[in-house]
């Protein structure tokens, strides 16, 4: 089956055309600047084939509709027709506590989206944008939401509820949500096949740490207990996100420098993290050459960061009261051979060891634990559309 998967955000959409027989991408490629003045990047086998900078995208439905130009186009488009499209899946941020698992979207599942808006006010009314364009394109072709929050959706209260009045809970539906669910789920899957363990009666930890990041307890194949809460601001630091702080620092700041709450948000979700704290940028690859170059605040940001993971790691370890197996994933957990080192130092006294050969190799499926470890550690390269891709098949096919 040919699965498009749509992620869309407020002026972007992300797209790759899957064979799920061949669990393949046949095509890929990334539209940004929609509303401003567009530029589309097409890739077709990972080749990049196209990048075009003026290509008028005043909307997502003439985003969409570009796109589905690309996949057809007569020289290098991958299918003969759009009717090869056999259903399409998209990444949804927010599913509340109505969505803890995939659907076909219906006008009723549209509508119960919208109700999550207030709960992800960038993600989902950018993602409903996404389904209408395509609905308006492929009217015919069945699709599929994947949520970000359905994998956490099995967490249990003690886990979710927060120290707040409980009516915030019940007005307003303030709990943990937790994210990267697609993520969590297809590493875990896959993190219990390589570690020999029935996924049903384990106790795995998976680390995503790209740009954002989270780290999640999957106790016999269920989230138990995630990062990041409400939304995507909680949990270790990222890229230009905090991480978890005292929320009195937010008063503290705005009394100072006299300062909005709207004015604290932004520099706690895009002026924090990697970013602020080394002064340099968000990109890690940037933190590793300042911190190379003797630069003393990149140096403390990586230890911190590496700290902030390692104390989520051990504090779900005593979540589950045990853990067999340790993932890293995402474009950091894949790639930064110090990070998932430094966090596996930190986890000796759970008998993990390093295999430091092992752990130089990057984006690849390997154990970076020694075959003695007590506590077995891999890199588990993520695949978020495949997964979606998964999922949308198994729901269109049943
Ligand atoms: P997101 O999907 O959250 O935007 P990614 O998972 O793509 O983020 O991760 C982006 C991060 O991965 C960046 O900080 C980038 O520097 C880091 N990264 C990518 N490649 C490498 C590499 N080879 N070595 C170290 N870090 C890398």
């Amino acid at each position: 089956m040919k699965v498009l998967v749509i992620n869309c955000g407020s002026s972007s959409l992300k797209y790759q055309l899957i064979d799920t027989k061949t669990e393949q991408a046949l095509a890929s490629g990334l539209c940004e600047r929609i509303g401003i003045d567009g530029q589309l990047t097409h890739k077709v086998a990972g080749k990049k084939i196209k990048d075009e900078e003026k290509n008028a995208m005043p909307n997502h439905e003439v985003a969409v509709q570009l796109v589905l130009d690309e996949l057809v186009d007569k020289e290098y488009g991958v299918i003969s027709s759009l009717q090869e499209i056999e259903a399409v899946g998209h990444r949804v941020v927010h599913g509340g506590e109505q969505f803890a698992a995939s659907v076909i979207i219906t006008d009723e599942v549209k509508e119960a989206i919208e109700s999550c808006n207030d709960l992800a006010p960038l993600h989902n009314p950018a993602n409903l944008i996404g389904i209408d364009a395509c609905k308006k394109a492929l009217p015919n072709v069945p699709m599929v939401a994947v949520f970000d929050t359905a994998f956490h959706q099995t967490m249990p209260e003690k886990a979710y509820m927060y120290g707040i009045p409980y009516r915030y809970y019940e007005e307003y539906k303030v709990r943990r949500y937790g994210f990267h669910g697609t993520s969590h789920s297809f590493v875990s899957k896959r993190l219990a096949e390589l570690a020999g363990l029935d996924l049903k009666q384990s106790k795995l930890i998976v680390c995503h740490i790209g740009n954002g990041g989270s780290v999640t307890a999957v106790k016999n194949g269920e989230s138990v207990d995630t990062s990041m809460g409400l939304t995507p601001l909680e949990g270790i630091i990222m890229g230009t996100r905090s991480g978890s702080i005292d929320p009195a620092i937010m008063e503290f700041i705005a009394h100072k420098e006299k300062k909005s709450i709207d004015e604290i948000m932004t520099i706690l979700n895009k002026e924090s993290g990697l970013s602020g704290m080394s002064g340099l940028t968000s990109d890690f690859r940037d933190l590793r050459k300042g911190k190379a170059e003797g630069n003393k605040q990149a140096e403390i940001t990586m230890d911190a960061f590496i700290y902030s993971i390692a104390k989520y790691v051990g504090a779900y370890v005593a979540a589950m009261n045990g853990v067999d197996a340790i993932a890293f994933t995402a474009g950091i957990g894949e790639n930064a051979i110090e990070i998932r080192k430094g966090v596996m130092e930190y986890l000796g006294y759970l008998g993990v060891k390093v295999d430091e050969a092992a752990c130089e190799k990057t984006g690849e499926e390997v154990m970076v634990s020694t075959a003695d470890s007590k506590v077995k550690v891999f890199i588990v390269p993520t695949n978020e559309e495949l997964a979606i891709a998964r999922e949308t098949r198994c729901l269109v096919e049943k």
